[in-house]
């Protein structure tokens, strides 16, 4: 099954087998999950670059209780096909339906971080408005409607952003959210309107944490009082915000509760906190070691304790319709003294549905509600009928005013890449040729730079 051979200490064992890839030259290669206690290894071994060893899992709650909480149980990786992840397009194999489409508008950037998953900031060669309302019409004749997620690069950076918006809701596409950075939102009233005119559903603003020290660690330039500019001038023109942090261990990590209480602040403008622990694909300043990286359940663990136990562990489940090691949430509803009460917790909180009837359906319109700004989820055309309670006004009131959602999602790179997992991804990017790629499979990159799909984003190789 697989070559993995070495003797393992005392206090290891092997929990899983799956497939992975060579983080020096992406050859897809057996790998094995290695338990050392409460954390856990991804360990595998290239017949030409040797054995190397990731850890994936840090801390309680238990790999093994956490994985088999997701439902449906997650595939096995064997009966993938051979030529996975390299036959994405979706392929045959793949295991879950598009979610949520990110397009590339542009690869522009007006920041130059020093870890960005995109390598945003080359070319000056954006797709036009023609060729994007092409995408549109494809996507729609593929299976669409989708959620639609406009990244980059820095969107912003197109003067047409809300013209792309209103051809995406002409050609069927009701929910479009908005990767950003957030300086042209903070510094340019008139775009932000035009933005909300054009109907901008939600906007994934960048927000590494509550002090300016953290914003010149991780982007380069102190930018808090930016990040407020945004928010203010989304809540004002009606845009649902939800703060995007990467964290990166001994930068921002002490930062976590204190990016919740920001929110809950800022509510019902910010809707939701959606926690990426950083991951090394794209642009990064050199191999991460084990101490460079942040699991999931570390997070969980840190949100509990920096939030003086107000959010707990327990609260949080595998997101639905995708690996349940990739992804957790909780719902919170804020009651008048302020306390946090976890709500519902069920698998409708997600997304994403696995392939069924109108599942995903439901659960798009479901994200919709949520993320949309308060008083814009009463325009959602279909209440998802699971969680209409007895009054479905007093539910759309909470959604609207009380509600916050906690969110990650722990992306892989080419270290801890699981194939089990990116088997069953729902968050797709459309490919500049067409095919549509998992997210994970389409960013991470080898050592060199080099990536499965993705056309080296350098000003010599521009996509
Ligand atoms: S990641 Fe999914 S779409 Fe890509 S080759 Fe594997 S199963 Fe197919
Ligand atoms: S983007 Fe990556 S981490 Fe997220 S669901 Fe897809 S495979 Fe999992
Ligand atoms: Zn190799």
């Amino acid at each position: 099954m697989n070559n993995i051979n070495r003797q393992m200490a005392a206090a290891e064992r092997v929990i899983g087998t799956t497939a992975s890839l060579c983080p020096q030259c992406l050859r897809r290669i057996p790998a094995v999950l290695v338990a050392v206690g409460d954390d856990v290894y991804l360990e595998k071994s290239c017949p030409r670059h040797g054995r190397c060893r990731a850890i994936i899992w840090r801390g309680p709650p238990a790999y093994q209780s956490w994985a088999a909480a997701g439902q449906p149980p997650p595939a096995d990786v064997a009966t993938a096909g051979a030529d996975c992840p390299r036959g994405c397009g979706l392929c045959p194999g793949h295991r879950q339906q598009t979610c949520c489409l990110l397009l590339e508008v542009t690869g522009r950037c007006n920041l130059a971080c020093p870890v960005c998953f995109a390598a945003g900031g080359h070319g000056d060669d954006d797709p036009g408005l023609a060729t994007i309302e092409t995408w549109l019409e494809q996507l729609m004749a593929g299976g669409g409607p989708y959620n639609l997620l406009l990244s980059g690069g820095e969107p912003t950076l197109r003067d047409d952003l809300p013209a792309i918006i209103r051809r995406a809701h002409a050609r069927g596409f009701p929910f479009v959210q908005l990767n950003t950075n957030g300086l042209r939102l903070a510094a340019d009233d008139a775009y932000v309107r035009e933005l909300a005119a054009a109907g901008l559903s939600c906007v994934f603003l960048q927000f590494d944490g509550t002090d300016d020290a953290v914003y010149e660690k991780i982007r380069g330039r102190a930018l808090l009082a930016i990040k407020k500019a945004a928010i203010a001038r989304c809540a004002e023109h009606r845009i649902g915000v939800v703060l995007v942090p990467t964290i990166v261990p001994t930068i921002n990590d002490s930062h976590i509760g204190a990016i919740v209480r920001f929110a809950l602040a800022r509510m019902p403008a910010v809707r939701g906190v959606h926690f990426q622990p950083v991951s090394y694909f794209g642009r990064f300043p050199r191999p991460p070691a084990d101490a460079d990286r942040f699991t999931l359940p570390e997070l969980m663990t840190a949100l509990e304790r920096q939030t003086d136990g107000q959010i707990k562990t327990g609260d949080f489940r595998p997101s639905a319709g995708r690996h349940p090691c990739c992804s957790c949430h909780a719902n919170y509803l804020v009651a008048a003294d302020g306390a946090l009460k976890p709500w519902a917790g069920r698998e409708e909180n997600c997304c994403c549905k696995p392939p069924a009837a109108d599942g995903a359906a439901k659960a798009r319109t479901f994200v919709a509600k949520r993320w949309s700004a308060a008083g814009n989820s009463r325009n959602a055309a279909v209440p998802c009928p699971e969680v209409v309670t007895a009054s479905l006004d007093a539910f759309l009131d909470a959604i609207d005013n009380r509600a916050l959602t906690i969110s990650a999602m722990a992306f892989q790179d080419a270290d801890t890449v699981d194939l089990a997992r990116v088997r069953e991804c729902p968050l797709h990017v459309r490919h500049h040729d067409g095919r549509i790629i998992p997210f994970c499979a389409y960013y991470l990159t080898d050592r060199q730079g080099e990536s499965l799909h993705r056309p080296r984003p350098d000003p010599e190789r521009r996509p």
